[in-house]
């Protein structure tokens, strides 16, 4: 893994040197309100000014960014000749700033371009998460939403990696409940897909089921969220931990459903996983049982209805999927290049089935 990762309370304001190592100028790159909500965008600019670095805020990412709005950040790196790019917000100002990142050194490329590679590396980022969820400060992917094609797509590749992550858990403390609920679930479904993938590794899966006993054991304490920052701070770790899982697994077919249903049903990204998650592992429970029983051992259940009841007393609430929708929607995801990757061969009608778990 290469990106360096600093914890704890204050650590952006205490890493002057990193600072000024990344260079003169810096693009910030975060949504409308996390940046400012969680207090990490005051910290950023102090040590910027503190260490006489030049900023500018582009504040507009939207939720699920399209490509369009990761290429708007771009262009303003390129404007502001930007020598690094700070990712301040949930996942999807963390992703923005990847791709404004290659954006940024790469004057021709067009927006979607992005999706063959580009000719130079792009500028070295530094990722600040305000959720507990996608892990992104540690991963190479960046998932961009494209209209065309009704869901969303990942660039990816090595080139992508952020050049370090700081996780203060004093930045997940403004987040609404149902957010700081859905992030966790993403946490979880990462961590899930990444031991029952066929690539999962004798690397990859102790990292993932370190991430499951820290979400399992910390899940119940959601219902009084913001907790108390010993919580948090947990949770940014094991966020962070099932980053770096799927940073060497990637995700399996739940991100692939839930992205339809993010599209269609405008879910929440970690809602979507959620809700997907306990007729996943029911299936998967049949075809790699040896598999699931390493997941419920970290979580402290026995079997898939444990499971799925550890899902529901999370109060998770999503709108109604009709069986028409569902058998719609799996039509589309059972095109994802990550379906082969399953633990079983999965069928469309199955997909459909996994949607419609209430
Ligand atoms: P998000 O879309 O980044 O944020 C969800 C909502 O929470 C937004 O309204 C955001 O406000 C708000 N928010 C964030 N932090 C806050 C804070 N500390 N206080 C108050 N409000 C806050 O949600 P996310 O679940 O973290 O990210 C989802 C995206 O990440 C999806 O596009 C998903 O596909 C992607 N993802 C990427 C990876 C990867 O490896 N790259 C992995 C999984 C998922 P603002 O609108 O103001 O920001
Ligand atoms: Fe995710």
């Amino acid at each position: 893994m290469p990106t360096a990762v600093f914890e704890g309370r204050g650590c952006v304001l205490d890493m002057d040197e990193f600072w000024v190592s990344m260079g003169r100028r810096a693009l910030i790159v975060t949504g409308k309100t996390s940046g400012y909500k969680s207090g990490a965008l005051e910290d950023v600019c102090d040590v910027l000014d503190k260490n006489g670095i030049c900023y500018c805020i582009f504040d507009s990412v939207k939720n699920n960014p399209t490509v369009e709005n990761a290429y708007e950040a771009g262009l303003l790196a390129r404007e502001f000749s930007a020598d690094f790019v700070v990712g301040i917000g949930g996942g999807s100002p963390l992703d923005a700033a990847k791709a404004a990142a290659v954006y940024g050194s790469n004057p021709e490329l067009e927006p979607y371009e992005i999706y063959d590679g580009a000719e130079d590396n792009p500028l070295p980022v530094v990722e600040i998460p305000t959720t507990a969820g996608t892990g992104s400060e540690v991963t190479q992917y960046s998932v961009l939403t494209v209209e065309s094609r009704k869901t969303k797509v990942t660039v990816k590749g090595d080139w992508l990696f952020p050049k370090a992550a700081f996780l203060d858990p004093r930045y997940t403390k403004s987040l609404p409940p149902n957010v700081a609920l859905h992030t966790a679930l993403d946490a979880m479904s990462h961590a899930v897909e990444s031991v029952l993938k066929r690539n999962n590794s004798y690397i990859s899966e102790p990292i993932a089921l370190g991430a499951l006993e820290i979400i399992g054991r910390n899940l119940p304490e959601l219902q009084n969220f913001p907790c108390d920052d010993d919580v948090r701070a947990e949770l940014l770790h094991a966020a962070m931990l099932a980053g770096m899982a799927i940073a060497h697994t990637g995700t399996t077919i739940v991100h692939s459903m839930g992205y339809v249903f993010t599209y269609f049903k405008d879910m929440p990204h970690g809602m979507a996983n959620g809700v997907l998650l306990p007729k996943f592992v029911e299936f998967a429970e049949k075809a790699v049982p040896e598999q699931t029983e390493k997941i419920y051992k970290a979580l402290g259940i026995s079997s898939s209805d444990e499971f799925a009841c550890m899902i529901r007393n999370t109060g998770l609430e999503h709108p109604v999927v009709s069986e028409d929708e569902a058998v719609e929607f799996a039509k589309i995801a059972i095109t994802n290049k990550n379906v082969p990757t399953a633990p079983w061969k999965v069928t469309a009608e199955e997909e459909a089935e996994i949607m419609l778990w209430r």
